[in-house]
């Protein structure tokens, strides 16, 4: 998102660290006083039962069997960049996470690198939109992720910025639990309510539109199913012209398209973070659990996860390294294994 209209920096304000901060900020719609994890575990819960309808897993199991057995292959990570960050912040996602994942992975850019093509090859694409961060800019690039994702064939779309941290293990079993034939839309909403806004309809008519949207700076993933769906208003040219109607960013346009005009509903998920939030109440026993993580800077301070790890802060101010180490211990760049 952007900070350049009135509305946006008024966006930006909601998204307060206290109040986005707590889970239950984010999750105050969910009805009878529960929280959490809990919460968003039995929504799982709920939502699976409802995937499973149709075909129905027979037998009540204990765990019910994942809804279909994918792998990081079946998984299409669009990662945002803009050359400016190539060696600030993408480098880093390059040397930990990107580099168990090179062939799931797809870098978006707006400039040509040949250093970032000698590892990335193909996988880096240059999409020719403006290097500005104006709402426009920042859609054209989310059109051609929309593009390359169908072109490609994978059974799930995944978006995240180049301060995101993803662990794939996690993110698999996640979508594991949905058919990517049905209609899913995956993430974390950054408000506690649904944003409101006013659709162009063309002849000076206006309406006005209410719907959640998933955080872009959280990641968030979309089914082949409902992708499919949303072509008429993402693909080609169209997602540029959806999100002129709006007037908003790029990930409020996905869930205009997905909420409004399709009327599939966002999935929450409490383990995908953005820097919206404070960090900090990410637990520490927990870090292996999350999908997504974040790190950036919020009133001059930092906004990172708290973890002792490999790294110092000072020597790793994402927490990334430490993070990547704490995951892969087998890595050579990490110090031998030590009980955090
Ligand atoms: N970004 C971009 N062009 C720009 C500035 C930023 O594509 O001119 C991308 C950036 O690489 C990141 C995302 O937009 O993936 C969000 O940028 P940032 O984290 O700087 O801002 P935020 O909206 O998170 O405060
Ligand atoms: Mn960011």
């Amino acid at each position: 998102p952007l900070l350049e209209s009135p509305f946006e920096v008024g966006l930006r304000s909601l998204q307060s660290l206290g109040e986005a901060g707590t889970e239950d900020g984010i999750q105050s719609e969910q009805a009878g006083g529960k929280r959490g994890f809990s919460a968003y575990f039995s929504k799982l819960t709920r939502n699976r039962r409802e995937a499973e309808k149709p075909g129905g897993a027979a037998g009540a199991t204990s765990s019910p069997p994942p809804a279909e057995n994918i792998s990081a292959d079946d998984i299409f990570i669009a990662v945002k960049t803009t050359k400016k960050f190539h060696k600030s912040r993408l480098e880093l996602l390059l040397d930990t996470w990107i580099s168990r994942n090179v062939q799931q992975t797809y870098i978006f850019t707006d400039g040509e690198d040949e250093e970032l093509k000698k590892k990335m090859g193909s996988h880096v694409i240059n999409t020719n939109c403006s290097a500005a961060h104006s709402r426009q800019a920042l859609s054209c690039k989310m059109a051609v992720e929309y593009d390359k994702f169908i072109e490609s064939g994978n059974k799930w779309f995944c978006h995240v910025d180049d301060d995101n941290y993803v662990n794939m293990k996690t993110l698999v079993q996640l979508l594991s639990q949905y058919p990517h034939t049905q209609d899913m839309y995956i993430g974390k909403p950054s408000l506690d309510r649904p944003i409101e806004a006013t659709e162009r309809l063309g002849d000076n008519k206006m309406r006005p539109v209410n719907f959640w949207f998933a955080t872009g700076g959280a990641g968030f993933c979309v089914s082949r199913g409902l992708a499919l769906k949303m072509s008429p208003w993402a693909s080609g040219g169209h997602f540029m012209n959806t999100a002129e109607k709006i007037r908003l960013p790029d990930d409020c346009t996905i869930g205009y398209i997905i909420e409004s005009v399709l009327g599939v509903p966002l999935t929450r998920s409490n383990l995908f973070h953005s820097h919206l939030e404070n960090l900090q109440q990410v637990s520490r026993s927990e870090v292996h659990k999350q999908i997504t993580l974040s790190y950036g800077m919020f009133e001059n301070k930092r906004n990172i996860i708290n973890m002792k790890g490999a790294f110092s802060v000072e020597e790793d101010p994402s927490r990334f390294k430490s993070v990547h180490c704490l995951l892969n211990p087998d890595t050579p760049w990490c110090p031998p294994q030590v009980a955090y």
